[in-house]
């Protein structure tokens, strides 16, 4: 799960400091290829298993819409074929698409959760994970499925639902990051040696890891999670795949 600060290119990214921001204003530096770059923008970009978000720019009395982001030098929010493509300098209002980006909240902290009963109840890593809006999957280090392993899982999952814990996002220098022990243990070969910090989110007391996504405030927000599958990818690779209903 990489790490990012708070600007991408020229582009300032608001939902790194706010996963809550739906709106805001912003102004159009660049315009490329039916793209446009935004001085400031809440569009989370894709990353870390977490998909880009949709929503719409408004401006001069129309809605292009967002259809996801390409990341290069730049975030390249890239409007829908036939829309209207704002020029630069245009004032314009971005919007997030709350429906999905609240599921894809809930998503990714619904896993970071499960990372940190499955690493507590059976000491295992993750290898790996992908998501969609209210469905996701992580892949553990585990040479064995445990007795019992799906309902246990489970279980701790309601139960650290139902605890309510806070979930921290906060962006620390690197050598202290690394002093906390989940990071040196999910991170410390991952992240590229030129990064100077890092964005630590904290689902306090249970999971710390190295992540630039966005997450709900809390592990009620979550709501219920349902283990739907376990399968078996590869000698010491299982696949745990979760649903929010
Ligand atoms: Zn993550």
């Amino acid at each position: 799960m990489a790490t990012e600060t708070d600007r991408h290119g020229r582009t300032h990214r608001l939902e790194l400091a706010d996963a809550t921001l739906r709106e805001w204003d912003a102004t159009v530096l660049h315009v490329e290829d039916g793209g446009v770059v935004l001085d400031r923008s809440a569009f989370y970009p894709g990353g870390g298993g977490q998909p880009p978000d949709h929503g719409v720019l408004l401006w001069a009395g129309v809605q292009s819409r967002v259809m996801g982001v390409t990341k290069a030098d730049d975030l390249l929010l890239r409007i829908a074929e036939g829309d209207p493509v704002p020029g630069v300098g245009e004032a314009v209002r971005g919007a997030v698409e709350d429906e999905r980006r609240t599921a894809l909240m809930r998503t990714h902290s619904a896993l970071h959760l499960m990372a940190g009963v499955v690493f507590r109840e059976f000491g295992a890593l993750v290898t790996g994970g992908n998501m969609e809006p209210l469905t996701g999957r992580l892949d553990f280090d585990l040479p064995e499925i445990p007795e019992g392993f799906k309902e246990r899982i489970a279980a701790q999952c309601a139960l650290e639902v139902e605890q309510d814990r806070r979930i921290d996002v906060r962006v620390l220098p690197r050598d202290e990051a690394f002093r906390i022990p989940d990071i040196i243990r999910t991170a410390s070969n991952l992240l590229p040696p030129e990064l100077t910090e890092v964005r630590i989110v904290d689902i306090v007391g249970l999971d710390a890891q190295a992540d630039g996504g966005t997450h709900v405030a809390s592990t009620r927000q979550i709501g219920r999670i349902d283990v739907v599958k376990v399968e078996s990818k590869g000698k010491a690779n299982r696949r745990l795949r979760i649903t929010l209903p």
